[in-house]
């Protein structure tokens, strides 16, 4: 696992601390105008002008957050990457810079931290933004990585969480559970492979599901499509814990409510079957399955026209007054109240 094509073994004691980070940083361009000064002095030099910054940070700890058993490692770096520019996203801006620290025990060769590096520089060079420092430390467990991100906006447009107005429309991207029940595949395949390590699975039918688990694409795109229509979201969040979380913390942080409809959660095709084949219920995936990375905001009523039928856009639902509380419509009609968990089954009213 821990091998490289070639089967290179380069021990990091080798390079010494300062050879390793240069071995890993030397191919990084700085391409922004808000980078002065990126990796090599004690700090980064950084110039927003007339723009808001805004930062973000995520932890990633190997065992808790990822398992290299089935994560490559080119993929951990890229989904690193992509776990802090959605935060970015989320706020309507702009992602710029990034910093990378990482904790790593001595059983990691250099050639497995140049594939995780390789992963983070094709999210810098796909997403455009400057790696500009982080720190190296070593671990004597597994695999720590820390990813900053910042980014730059307009005050007018910074989009909050506490936004929200009754009788907005809830609007989501993509479609979801798919990173949800691509871990299911390949937590199953792992299974399989440690009674018969011989056994080749065929991931062929479930192809979208595990690359939306192994390699998510934070939606810097719709903050351009969002710039483009001349829409401003009255609240946004991305989707990390599912749904129906992420639909109660715009509830909370705006002091409104919500009607969900099931029938018109974005579900691929894939996620259908295969939810068939777990026998788990899509819609319960959807709510609560998580690592989507989807953006879900709300915007005015008159934002209706310019959103409907955007094929990266799925309308479903509308804001309330907070004392009507937070629920999903079922396809049958029946009002189900929205938990974190996704719902509770048992109450109905
Ligand atoms: P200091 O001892 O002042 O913290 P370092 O030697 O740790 O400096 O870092 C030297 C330069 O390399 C700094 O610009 C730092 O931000 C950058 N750097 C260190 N580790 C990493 C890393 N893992 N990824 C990217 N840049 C790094
Ligand atoms: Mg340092």
């Amino acid at each position: 696992m821990l091998e490289n094509k070639n089967n290179e073994h380069t021990s990091l004691e080798k390079l010494g601390e300062f050879g390793l980070i240069d071995h890993l940083t030397k191919d990084f361009k700085v391409t922004q105008k808000s980078t002065l000064k990126g990796i090599g002095d004690d700090a980064a030099v950084l110039d927003f002008a007339n723009k808001k910054t805004v930062l973000t940070t995520d932890l990633l700890i190997e065992g808790v957050h990822f398992d290299l058993s089935y994560m490559p490692l080119k993929h951990l770096g890229y989904k690193s990457v992509m776990v802090n520019l959605s935060d970015v996203y989320a706020m309507n801006a702009k992602a710029t810079q990034i910093t990378v620290s990482i904790a790593v025990s001595n059983r990691f060769p250099l050639e497995a931290l140049e594939e995780l590096y390789a992963g983070i520089a094709t999210a810098c060079k796909v997403f455009g933004v400057d790696l500009v420092g982080g720190d190296t430390t070593s671990s004597k467990t597994g695999l720590m990585i820390s990813i900053t991100a910042l980014g730059e906006v307009d005050e007018a447009k910074i989009t909050y969480r506490s936004g929200a107005k009754a009788n907005d429309l809830l609007v989501v991207s993509g479609d979801l559970g798919a990173a949800y029940m691509g871990l299911q595949v390949l937590e199953r395949e792992k299974e399989v492979f440690k009674v018969n390590p011989n056994n080749q699975p065929d991931l062929e039918p479930y192809a979208y599901i595990v690359e939306r688990q192994l390699k998510p694409e934070a939606r810097k795109d719709i903050v351009t499509l969002l710039e483009q229509l001349d829409v401003k979201p009255t609240s946004m969040i991305d989707i990390s814990d599912g749904l129906s979380s992420e639909i109660l913390h715009l509830c909370k942080n705006s002091d409104v409510g919500c009607n969900l409809f099931e029938d018109k959660i974005p579900l691929d095709p894939t996620v259908i079957s295969s939810c068939e084949e777990f026998k788990v219920d899509s819609t319960m995936i959807a709510l609560s399955g998580g690592e989507d990375y989807e953006l879900l905001f709300t915007v005015d009523q008159s934002a209706f026209l310019k959103l409907k039928g955007n094929p990266n856009l799925s309308i479903v639902g509308h804001m309330t007054q907070s004392s009507e509380g937070a629920h999903l419509i079922t396809r049958g009609e029946t009002k189900i109240p929205l938990t974190a968990q996704g719902w509770n089954a048992f109450e109905s009213d």
